[in-house]
């Protein structure tokens, strides 16, 4: 059976800035600078991010009128329009529909997998909803077993998961920590390359 490509990229960190620490130098709230290499249970993290958020009476239109001044890399725009007009791209991301959006408006809103959040009455963040554990492997999975030919790119750890189910897995501007563990994903620093990568697996 004929196989089609599809790419799968992860977004903070590939196209467009992390979004909490961005959001926190935008704010000036340096307590939401954590990540999950300061804080490893991501429940707990999460937690404490929505009651600081909650502190500071931060609502989501705040916030989102804070990310919507956060601008996608640079060259990540023409990046991702070559790419989809050469083959099927989507989005896997652990961040929340809530925050993407703004930075989705300004990639001409490409398809994303990711979480989302529950905002109670008054606009308020109250909790976090996963759509499921693990969801970009899963979801490299599924697209392998719709019979794609799968290429999938990401920065981080909660990349590697996707990279080694894809047919072919990129790295993209990873720390040193991280291609030192995953030698055997290729890494590329920049567009140009990345895109001559996976230019070079697709099936057409
Ligand atoms: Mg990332």
């Amino acid at each position: 059976m004929k196989q089609q490509t599809i790419v799968t990229l992860d977004l903070e960190g590939v196209l467009v800035p992390e979004i909490w620490i961005a959001f926190a130098e935008k704010t000036g709230i340096d307590e939401l600078k954590l990540t999950t290499r300061d804080i490893p249970d991501y429940d707990e993290l999460m937690k404490g991010r929505l009651s600081i958020l909650n502190k500071n009476s931060l609502k989501l239109a705040d916030i989102q009128a804070v990310i919507s001044m956060l601008t996608p890399l640079e060259g990540a725009k023409a990046f991702l329009d070559e790419l989809r007009s050469i083959t099927q791209v989507v989005i896997l991301s652990d961040t929340f529909q809530e925050f993407a959006k703004p930075l989705m408006k300004q990639l001409d809103w490409p398809t994303i997998f990711c979480h989302d959040l529950e905002i109670n009455e008054e606009g308020s963040v109250i909790n976090y909803r996963l759509r499921q554990p693990d969801q970009k492997r899963k979801a490299v999975a599924s697209f392998r077993g719709l019979n794609y030919h799968v290429i999938a790119a990401g920065d981080s750890y909660n990349d590697t998961t996707m990279l080694g189910e894809a047919d072919k897995g990129f790295l993209f501007r990873s720390p040193d920590n991280v291609k030192n563990e995953f030698p055997q994903f290729k890494s590329a620093e920049e567009y140009v390359d990345l895109m001559r990568m996976i230019r070079s697996e697709l099936i057409v």
